[in-house]
């Protein structure tokens, strides 16, 4: 029987980890989706990589869109909302999952698919100088930036790839075929350590003859019988005491448990992984299932391997299901022997099922044909239905829309104490406003804002949303001083609203810590959609206040961050944006325009303003009307843009505010747009976009560095103010 909490009617499914099993149990739940149920997919990054092809991505046979799964895609397209977050701890008996900086998310039922890490904690040395194969993104960063350096040198690089498994071994021959063939200079020597009498000792002898042979004729020095000891910034040593010159330590050793599920509760083996029974659930907590590298079965020992996740996939996502029916789980049956597919570098790869193996460039294309095939499942986004409908019952408006009473009472008492200076009434004691002191000699500057949400992470929202608001205060030069919410909560279960508000004021009150202003107030609300803004309150010396007027003729116009926020998530609305366009874009919404409103100031900037809804060339407008006569001129290809902006631009992409932006612009501007669509981001409404400002000719590349030194890498001089006939924005 299970415990009451999965009896709930509409329960919430907690997925944490964008593993093998994990995506197919995205894609099952997209395809016929539960009606009521909540599903939240927590993951360290918005793309999962498929371990079948990582191989063939590191030889250079795919790109790294080939092999990766978009996870937000998959999300949209099943109505599951999607946490881009490590989670650092687990209290299984509390039904929460903590990540850092945000409040713990509750569940109903959790899946757990967060896979494994090297164990390198006998090697000295490992966590600083090692480069540990998982996370993939991590390897795959840290790889580029060896890549970028090892050309220049003049002498021999020294890779060693510690661990002499199927993967280590398929590593290695795929960075020896990708290195040694864009090497010039010196070149690479390979070495690949294995503590074992021998490679894959689980597989044929005729498999291991025939990588022995690849390892030979690709020049690859095999030591054998000796496990790494201690690896430092320029060599390694065995236990033996050799010490081998190693410019890139690279850890394919065995799988290692995350270290955070220690602490979780979880009933664990020997080694750290979670103790699961046939049916894939937790031995000891039955809301908790897992799959893939992180679990282990009481029943039988399975091998780390991609395959056995892959497998799971199926049946964990009936027995997610099944478990919040009420219904009796089915058993995972592993397969008796598993077909191993291993590339060993060029498009050649070898075959090893039980005592057989087979080579050639053939099983390279059956090997091929089968990832493809398996990443195609997890694409063509229409075929996969789309998330479940929207709540038809009536709900009463007005004041009647308030969120149910203690809700917000209760969420407030759990997030930080907001307390500033010359504070006389807030949240502490509650009124009917909140009432502070403005300091003589100083004005009090507010701004107020609002908007739907358009991610699904309602922390990350809230974090955006208050950036974007206090940047009308950096904009007018002014300090923050205290907030006041607006907050519209999608209609749900109370829990649901409850824990939806927490993380969306939390997301919120950590970025208005980070500007020293706190809350003092607000109002909430029951709506059809997430939506929130907050009133802002700066203080600013009566004759600092920066106005919009005051542009001068030969001033440099310069932007502070880059754009297209707007045409990016336009396009991830339809699950057509790519991955890395949206991590830019949420990072640089995050970022804080305060550090760049002090160094425009600084420059001697006179006419300063934000550029948000009204998209470049509206806020542009907004700067010339306040200074009559003057015109600007823009050099396009000088603007800053986000990556991927430029492309989404080009395939037609454009957010839905674009057009009136582009109503609002002078008609030579507008036709030049139409027959450029690259232009179009002058109308691209930005959300936390950057400042934009008109500086002194002479001070503009001094300031232009100090924003750079400051963070804002995409800040850019993207034009000059001018006077004389003509339309308002023309370009060069
Ligand atoms: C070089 C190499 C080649 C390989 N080739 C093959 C192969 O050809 N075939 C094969 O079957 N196996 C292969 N493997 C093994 C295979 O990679 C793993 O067995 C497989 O990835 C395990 O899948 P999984 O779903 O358990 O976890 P993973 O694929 O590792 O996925 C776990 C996911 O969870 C996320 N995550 C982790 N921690 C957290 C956290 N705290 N919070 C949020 N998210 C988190 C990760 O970012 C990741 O996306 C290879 C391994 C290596 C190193």
């Amino acid at each position: 029987m299970f415990p009451p909490a999965l009896r709930t009617a509409s329960p919430h499914l907690l997925l944490l980890g964008g593993g093998h099993a994990h995506v197919e149990v995205l894609r099952r739940f997209a395809l016929a989706p539960e009606p009521n149920w909540r599903l939240t997919l927590i993951a360290r990054e918005s793309e999962a990589p498929y371990s079948g092809m990582l191989p063939g991505l590191l030889a250079g046979h795919y790109t790294r869109a080939e092999c990766h799964v978009d996870l937000g895609a998959l999300c949209r397209r099943g109505g599951v909302r999607l946490i881009r977050a490590a989670a650092s701890g687990l209290d299984a008996n509390a039904q929460a999952v903590h990540c850092a900086d945000r409040p713990p998310l509750a569940y109903d039922l959790l899946s757990i698919d967060v896979g494994s890490t090297p164990a390198a904690t006998a090697i000295a040395g490992a966590a600083e100088h090692g480069l540990p194969v998982k996370p993939v993104d991590g390897f795959l960063e840290r790889l580029a930036a060896f890549e970028s350096v090892a050309g220049d040198h003049a002498g021999k690089r020294h890779v060693v790839v510690i661990g002499g498994g199927a993967g280590g071994v398929e590593l290695c021959l795929a960075l020896h075929h990708r290195l040694v063939r864009r090497s010039s200079a010196g070149g690479y020597q390979f070495t690949l350590i294995s503590d074992g009498a021998t490679i894959l000792p689980n597989h044929a002898a005729g498999v291991r003859r025939r990588l022995l042979a690849a390892l030979t004729e690709a020049g690859i020095r095999l030591r054998l019988g000796q496990a790494a000891r201690a690896v430092s910034f320029a060599h390694l040593t065995l236990t033996d005491g050799t010490s081998l010159p190693c410019d890139l330590a690279i850890l394919a050793t065995g799988a290692a448990a995350p270290a955070w599920l220690a602490s979780s509760g979880l009933a664990l083996d020997g080694q750290g992984f979670l103790r699961i029974d046939n049916s894939l659930r937790s031995v000891s907590h039955p809301q908790v299932f897992a799959a893939g590298d992180c679990a282990a079965f009481d029943a039988l020992p399975l091998p780390k391997s991609g395959v056995y996740a892959v497998r799971q996939g199926p049946v964990l996502a009936e027995n997610l299901r099944r478990a919040g029916q009420g219904v009796p789980l089915r058993d995972y049956r592993p397969q008796r022997r598993t077909l191993a597919l291993i590339a060993t570098g060029p498009r050649h790869a070898i075959a090893s099922y039980g005592p057989l193996a087979l080579s050639g460039a053939w099983v390279w294309r059956w090997k091929d044909r089968i990832d493809r095939r398996w990443m195609a499942m997890y694409r063509g986004a229409e075929a996969m239905g789309s998330a479940p409908g929207a709540m038809s019952e009536m709900r009463c408006g007005g004041c009647a829309a308030k969120l149910p009473g203690g809700l917000l009472g209760r969420v407030m008492a759990r997030l930080p104490r907001q307390q500033g200076e010359g504070i006389v009434l807030a949240l502490e004691a509650p009124d009917d406003a909140a009432a502070f002191a403005v300091p003589a000699g100083k004005l009090l500057v507010q701004s107020v804002d609002q908007f739907r949400s358009f991610i699904d992470d309602p922390y990350l929202f809230g974090r955006i949303a208050a950036n974007h608001c206090l940047s009308d205060l950096y904009a007018m030069g002014a300090t923050p001083h205290s907030a006041q919410a607006l907050v519209t909560l999608p209609f749900a279960g109370e829990a649901a609203m409850e824990a939806d508000l927490e993380q969306l004021l939390s997301g919120a009150l950590a970025t208005l810590a980070e500007a020293d202003c706190p809350l003092i107030g607000g109002h909430s609300a029951e709506g059809t959609e997430l939506a929130f803004g907050l009133t802002v309150n700066g203080l600013a010396e009566a004759g600092a206040v920066r106005r919009k007027g005051g542009l001068q003729v030969g001033d440099a116009l310069l932007l502070s961050k880059p754009l297209g926020t707007g045409v990016i998530f336009a396009a991830d609305m339809r699950g057509q944006a790519p991955p890395e366009a949206v991590a830019a874009a949420l990072a640089s919404m995050q970022q804080s325009s305060r550090a760049a409103g002090l160094e425009l100031s600084r420059a001697g900037c006179l006419a300063l303003t934000d550029v948000t809804g009204f998209g470049l060339a509206g806020h542009l407008m907004e700067l010339l009307r306040a200074s009559p006569g003057l015109r600007a001129v823009l050099r396009p290809q000088a603007l800053p843009l986000l990556p991927g902006a430029a492309a989404l631009l080009a395939a037609g992409f454009a957010s839905t505010a674009s057009p009136g932006n582009e109503a609002l612009a002078a008609p030579g501007l507008r036709a030049k747009a139409r027959a450029e669509p690259a232009l179009a981001i002058l109308f691209d409404p930005q959300t936390a976009g950057g400042l934009l400002a008109g500086i002194p000719q002479a001070a503009a590349a001094h300031c232009l560095a100090a924003l750079h030194r400051a963070g804002y890498a995409g800040a850019a001089v993207i034009g000059r103010v001018a006077d004389g006939p003509g339309e308002p924005i023309a370009l060069e």
